[in-house]
């Protein structure tokens, strides 16, 4: 996703096109996934000014554009990926902490039963499944 997109798409929703949400929008990309620190992290190398809190604010804005979206690995902070890169579940190892990115259809047959039965609309890559990777088990 260009920068075109990100200062298109800001306009619409009426927002201003900072240097700030540049910085950001522009170290999610580079990070593929990233909490809110390691994006602060990233981004002031562009922006010195940012802070967590800024980082905050502006991963909001992005996300309610439809820009990014988020994820739970753990208990820390979620991880923040391009919303246009392809839906993908996080498969999270607790014991070497290792994350493999599967495609979200492998999930279809749950969410379809839950669909049917129980009329949920579930939001199936908004949290990881935890457990163990296949190296961690034997
Ligand atoms: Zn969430
Ligand atoms: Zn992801
Ligand atoms: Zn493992």
């Amino acid at each position: 996703m260009s920068l075109d997109v990100l200062e298109d798409r800001l306009r619409e929703h009426g927002y201003r096109v900072t240097t700030q949400r540049r910085a950001v929008f522009d170290a999610v990309s580079a990070l593929g996934h990233g909490t809110h620190e390691e994006i602060l992290r990233h981004a002031q190398t562009v922006d010195a000014s940012l802070n967590l809190s800024t980082v905050y604010r502006n991963l909001e804005v992005l996300e309610e554009i439809g820009l990014v979206r988020h994820a739970h690995l753990g208990h820390g902070s979620p991880t923040y990926h391009l919303a246009d890169h392809h839906r993908h579940l996080h498969l999270v190892c607790s014991k070497c902490k290792e994350v493999l990115e599967v495609s979200v259809d492998t999930a279809n047959p749950l969410v379809e039963e839950l669909k049917t039965s129980h009329g949920f609309a579930v939001d199936i890559d908004h949290f990881a499944i935890q457990g163990l990777c296949s190296k961690c088990q034997s």
